[in-house]
């Protein structure tokens, strides 16, 4: 059997990784319970697609609390978009989600991240794999090969509960349909739309494509969400011949799908 090497990333340039203070400009509501939300950094030092960042909330007596989060944005200029899914019984993603207002501010560091990452000059096939959460840091990737005009051959997988669980339902939509080179499969593991030829259930052998079927080699592949998710994931991909180095992964804890 060939394989193809996995190229990384240019390290194009090396950032310091610093605290700045990020103000809400936008949000909205991307399902009930998750929101998408857009800081504007001043001295932001711009971002790779896959990237993530700290966040700190202090209350007023100065205790503090510091999640990660990664940027659903392009890199562009001092804009930072997050989505956030609110955790039940969580300390700050609720918060994120329900009410910080516009006008708000938190800090935030970043960014952070050089594993899960993918940049325009990377041409070879990708495959997204996105449970729940998981699909923000893909979603940048996808955004950045559009962004950028970049034609290299995108497949994202992505698993969410319901239909009404799917975040960025419109744009997946509109670049499924119309965006060549880049097929979206959306599956849901609890129920699915009544036509839906596809039974709700949990990430199947048959819902990921196999290593070498792609004209152009195997692909490099992202897989993003809970660690159960991603667990599960890495053992199908394995058993459809995807190489354990051609595969990055990122575990959100319990609570991010
Ligand atoms: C690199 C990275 C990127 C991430 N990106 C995203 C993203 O883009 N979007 C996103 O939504 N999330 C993301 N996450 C997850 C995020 O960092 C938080 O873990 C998530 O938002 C929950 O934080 P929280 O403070 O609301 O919940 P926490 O307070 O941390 O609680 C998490 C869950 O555990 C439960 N819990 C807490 N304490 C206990 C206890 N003592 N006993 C039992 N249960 C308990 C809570 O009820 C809650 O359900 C990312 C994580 C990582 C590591």
């Amino acid at each position: 059997m060939t394989t193809t090497p996995v190229t990384e990333p240019s390290p194009r340039r090396r950032r310091s990784i610093q605290w700045h203070r990020a103000r809400l400009q936008d949000s909205w509501m991307e399902t009930r319970t998750a929101r998408t939300l857009v800081f504007d950094v001043p001295g932001w030092p711009g971002h790779d697609a896959g990237q993530h960042v700290d966040v700190k909330l202090t209350a007023d007596d100065g205790y503090s609390a510091q999640r990660s989060y990664s940027i659903a944005s392009v890199p562009n200029s001092s804009r930072v978009e997050l989505t956030v899914q609110a955790a039940s019984g969580g300390e700050v993603s609720p918060y994120l989600v329900h009410d910080m207002r516009p006008g708000d501010e938190l800090a935030l560091r970043g960014p952070i991240g050089g594993w899960l990452r993918w940049i325009a000059d990377l041409e070879e096939p990708v495959l997204l794999v996105a449970g729940g959460a998981g699909i923000v840091p893909l979603m940048a990737m996808l955004r950045q090969r559009n962004h950028a005009g970049s034609s290299a051959p995108f497949h994202l997988v992505y698993s969410a509960r319901t239909p009404d669980h799917l975040f960025y339902a419109n744009e997946l939509h509109s670049i499924g349909q119309n965006v060549s080179g880049v097929i979206i499969d959306r599956l849901y593991s609890r129920s699915g739309l009544p036509d839906d030829p596809r039974p709700a259930g949990h990430l199947r052998p048959a819902d990921i494509p196999e290593a070498n079927s792609t004209a152009h080699g195997a692909p490099r592949v992202y897989v993003c969400g809970p660690s159960e998710f991603v667990e599960h994931a890495t053992q199908i991909l394995a058993g459809r011949g995807h190489l354990p180095a051609a595969v990055r992964t990122e575990r959100f804890g319990p609570s991010g799908g």
